[in-house]
């Protein structure tokens, strides 16, 4: 048996002679060393688990006695958190033990101004025969050009971000077989915009390291993200690298905990990342030039595009790109891509002199940026930005490694993707992707938002992110000439259509759903809005808080026909019938609200933003008659299936034939075997995704799980507590990373051509020419160095080099600054007021700064989880952070006569909440392009109108106007004004 943390510290056990060997080895020492054979005595009822709110990941033990959870506590031995928990994780006992858990099925008829209880059975009836319905009576098989699209728009769904990966991967399964285009997630308006930025920049959209990999780190710049106080388990690594030197430097419109902790404390006006990050852009090119040994500048000629050449054509002027059509209001990409020679391949210049090539236009572009100006957009001290600039730009020496930190604070705007493409220019122009220490490291703010979304929980993709079937594609052939991945599709048709699917009919390839539109989140509440979706599926989702300008989401909820919500609570949109200032009896919404298990009650695997599958035991049972989400997909799916067999309906043959034999009870370990995948030859499970074929002889339903659970077992169940290759913290054996167990992703770029890392002290890989192979973390492409195979390390990209200049975005080749919709200042770089491109809707009125003259944001607590419908229930959690409240300058106060503790009224163009005034330093005017005092004032947006404490929802002041690469709503930067009550 292997010697854990936690057995170490039982067997020392406070002891002298256990006090001195920790003296001796330090705990640190002992983790990373080999594991000790040492017999324990075994815990009766405890169980594993993992954390359920936030993507850190932490693991926890259950300690179970007579059917009930007496206990939970951190697990030291879990490499992340190694025993300790953040207060939501401390208080993870009372979603075990909480009176306020929904036990039972509710049911509220039209009109009605109250709850039914109502059995299982009846509901899952009820629940068949409206989707069956209403399916039916919309089905649309052709578009109005002929083509086949066999899909339904009168049902969506939305959620979830906390369910177990193989409960989403069910979900999207029924809800796909049904043809389902408007299915979303809490994902689309948290993060979307960090994953179309880094797909452009790297080839992949979430974080790119670990972390424990932090602690690699000489410098860490943490962007608008509170992570001392929302992460701390993460912001732990930081302080483990501080604790060996490295700096930290904060970029926020708030001082907070993390600033407190700051070697530099940069505060910027919310919505000026481009301009922010763009200066330091410009510093790092103008220092190259002057002190080029200071910088890998082999790295950006060899593993970036800096040394193609772009289209002459291409131009930016006054804010605007080339190829701009103001009618419509977008781009034609035509003049952004790369001159060509005469095999199709781009022309490059290696002396990076060519006037035409990356390198240069982007020294042309960010040469704007000097400080003077950015400070001046900002509102940044200038000496506080030259310092922050200087730190960070050390950390571009070969050997050096600087990380990025941020969450939803830097996507959450209309320019949510060019803030995190700078991010990446950045990086690559340090050469910071792929070491240890480095990276662009986002924090999910869900336990499995990356889980459920690569599981198909966003309408453009299926599992294992293929995109999703559009209309155009008529046949596998058209989507894979589209798309590429055709051994990955094929496996994904077997793993669905099983038999049925042969190469005779394109593996059911016309059975998916096939889109024609955006059927992302604000679209998906306009189309409830317009009448088109009648019935929606809410799986642990509350858009009512969540969503943009709540006071139009809620009204939307009023015009469906059903809605369905799968929850542990009774929330905000399960009840927008009763909210305050409503007539229940005027709203004809029938609502099935159905009991949920919390994820102590279940079995399944989680992905945390590292990309680990971690493996979570069931505890306990759930209370009452509440049930797991895949007992109620499973359901679900049988009795429409019982349906569509005795009834018909359109496409009957896709859910008929849909291959659904999990039991019933479902057991989720088939469920996670057939997302890994099967040789169909031989009955085995996969070993990896590289044996995947496309000629319909393997099964998996998500190729990026593929190797997660192999005939060797259930790979997210590891526990090996080893460190792994070079002590850098990979901890390989210790639960499972997709793709391959790879823990750093674009590790190829960790090394030079010849295979040689670039730090000798924190090697990720490193090529072994005697044995002809790669040692340490799974290489990122497993060719031999570039020398000898001429592959480059981003793999994802089409020609293996990562992209400073990145011609796929809707919005723009290389990030501008452009004014937040709603500013109170012109924009000091261009004429160009807001972003060209920028997603706008009829309904989204407009504040301007002479009836709302001060700038607003929003921001997230670490004691209540996204819309507090799980921890404004928690006693604990209320007791600690009870009250709706604002952060507002003394100054602010003074002109406004404010007290702290104080009521105030924050109103915006589209609504109005009352809260506490905490008047606070934290935040302080800024001076703004040559204006004085521009006032910002901070909301916390966790707080509704149901659970143990009841507040106003900061949402009802934020607008839809979107991104317009991925529809992520502005929910960070807005106009309002603030009066005593
Ligand atoms: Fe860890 Fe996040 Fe849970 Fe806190 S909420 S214990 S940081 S996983």
């Amino acid at each position: 048996m292997k010697l854990t943390r936690r057995d170490f510290l039982k067997v020392c056990g406070g002891t002298a002679a256990g006090t001195a060997l920790l003296g001796m080895l330090g705990p640190e020492s002992f983790l990373e060393a080999a594991p000790i054979d040492i017999p324990l005595r075994k815990k009766i009822g405890e169980k594993t688990t993992i954390c359920c709110y936030c993507g850190v990941g932490c693991g926890a033990i259950m300690a179970v006695e007579s059917g009930k959870i007496t206990n939970i506590e951190g697990d030291p031995d879990h490499p992340i958190n190694r025993g300790s928990l953040c207060p939501k994780g401390e208080a993870l006992y009372e979603v075990a033990n909480s009176e306020r858990r929904l036990k039972s099925v509710l049911y509220r008829s039209p009109g009605a101004t109250s709850w039914d209880e109502k059995p299982w059975d009846w509901a899952i009836e009820q629940i068949a025969r409206r989707i069956k319905d209403t399916r039916d009576s919309n089905w649309i098989s052709q578009d109005k050009d002929g083509k086949v699209v066999n899909r339904v728009e009168a049902i969506a769904s939305v959620g979830s971000v906390f369910t177990n990966s193989e409960e989403a991967y069910l979900m999207t399964k029924l809800q796909r077989s049904l043809g389902l285009v408007y299915i979303e997630s809490a994902a689309r308006i948290c993060v979307s915009s960090a994953v179309a930025a880094n797909t452009e920049t790297f080839g992949r959209g979430p974080m790119s390291n670990s972390w424990i990999d932090l602690r690699n780190s000489d410098c860490v710049m943490v962007v608008g993200c509170n992570a001392a106080a929302t992460f701390p388990v993460a912001f732990k690594w930081i302080i483990k690298a501080m604790e060996k030197g490295a700096k930290l430097i904060h970029v926020d419109p708030r001082f907070t905990r993390t600033s407190a902790k700051a070697d530099i404390y940069a505060r910027l006006r919310t919505g000026t990342d481009v301009a922010f990050v763009g200066g330091i852009i410009n510093y790092v090119l103008d220092d190259m030039e002057q002190r080029p040994e200071n910088y890998n500048t082999e790295y950006v000629r060899e593993y970036t595009n800096a040394s193609f050449l772009i289209n002459q054509d291409f131009k930016f002027e006054d804010g605007i790109f080339s190829g701009y059509d103001s009618s419509s209001r977008s781009y034609d990409k035509s003049s952004w891509q790369y001159q060509l020679d005469e095999n199709g391949n781009p022309k490059m210049d290696k002396s990076l002199r060519d006037p035409h090539c990356v390198f240069q236009l982007l020294k042309k572009h960010f040469s704007r940026y000097d400080a003077e100006t950015v400070c001046k957009i900002t509102g940044t001290p200038k000496e506080d930005y030259l310092e922050a600039c200087r730190t960070f730009a050390a950390t571009g020496a070969a050997g050096k490694a600087g990380a990025i930190v941020l969450s939803s604070g830097a996507c959450q705007h209309t320019q949510g993707t060019q803030n995190v493409r700078a991010y990446g220019i950045l990086q690559l122009l340090l050469g910071n992707m792929g070491v240890a220490g480095g990276g662009i490291n986002g924090i999910a703010g869900a336990s499995n938002g990356l889980g459920c979304s690569v599981q198909g929980r966003l309408f453009h993709w299926l599992p294992g992110t293929l995109s999703s079937p559009t209309a155009d594609q008529q046949s596998l052939e058209e989507y894979v000439k589209a798309n590429g991945n055709e051994a990955y599709i094929v496996s994904l048709l077997k793993s669905w259509y099983g038999d049925n699917a042969t190469a005779a009919n394109d593996y059911g390839f016309n059975w998916l759903p096939k889109g024609s539109g955006n059927y992302s989140f604000v679209p998906l509440f306009a189309a409830i809005h317009s009448g088109t979706i009648k019935g929606l599926i809410c799986w642990g989702m509350n858009p009512a808080v969540s969503g943009p300008n709540s006071s139009y989401i809620r009204e939307a909820l009023a015009k469906l026909d059903w809605m369905i919500v799968i929850d542990l609570w009774e929330t905000e949109t399960a009840s927008f019938w009763k909210r305050p200032g409503v007539d229940s009896a005027s709203i004809d919404t029938e609502v099935f609200l159905l009991p949920a298990a919390s994820s102590l009650e279940k079995e399944g695997s989680v992905s945390n933003s590292s990309r680990w599958v971690q493996w979570r035991y069931k505890g306990i049972e759930p209370p009452g008659e509440a049930k797991d989400d895949l007992w109620i997909t499973n359901r679900l799916m049988l009795k429409l299936k019982q349906l569509y067999e005795t009834e018909g309906g359109p496409n009957t043959d896709v859910i008929n034939g849909l291959t659904w034999k999990y039991g019933d009870p479902p057991d989720v370990h088939s469920v996670a075997k057939e997302i890994n995948g099967y040789d169909l030859e031989t009955g085995q499970l996969l070993s990896d995704l590289t044996k995947l074929k496309a000629d319909g002889t393997t099964t998996s339903g998500n190729w990026i799980f593929c190797g997660s659970y192999t005939e060797e077992g259930n790979m997210a169940a590891l526990r090996d507590p080893s460190p792994g290759p070079f002590n850098i913290g990979l901890f390989p054996k210790w639960a499972w990373a997709w793709p391959l167990n790879r823990r750093i992703w674009y590790n190829r770029a960790s090394v030079d051509v010849e295979g040689k890392p670039w730090d000798l002290n924190r090697p990720v890989i490193e090529w072994d020419s005697l044995i002809e192979g790669w040692m340490g973390d799974t290489p990122d492409g497993g060719w031999p160095p570039i020398s000898i195979s001429g592959k480059y390390p981003f793999i994802m990209k089409p020609q293996g080099r990562a992209h400073l200049f990145g011609p796929g975005r809707l919005d723009g080749p290389l990030p501008e600054h452009y004014e937040p919709w709603e500013s109170p200042v012109m924009n000091p770089m261009t004429s160009q007021q807001s972003d060209p491109v920028l997603k706008l809707w009829n309904w989204d009125k407009r504040g301007t700064p002479d009836k709302y003259p001060i700038l607003a944001t929003t921001f997230r607590l670490v004691e209540h989880l996204h819309t507090g419908s799980f921890t404004r229930n928690l006693p604990w959690l209320v007791e600690l952070m009870p009250e709706m409240f604002i952060e507002i300058s003394e100054e602010l106060a003074n002109e406004r006569g404010i007290a702290n503790g104080g009521r105030v009224i924050v109103e915006s163009a589209r609504g109005e909440v009352t809260a506490v005034a905490m008047v606070t330093k934290r935040l302080r005017p800024f001076s703004i392009n040559g204006q004085e005092k521009i006032h910002q004032i901070a909301i916390p947006w966790n707080w509704g109108y149901m659970g143990a404490s009841k507040g106003d929802s900061g949402n009802l002041l934020t607008s839809c106007i979107a991104d317009a690469n991925t529809g992520i709503p502005e929910l960070r930067a807005f106009l309002c004004n603030v009066r005593r009550v």
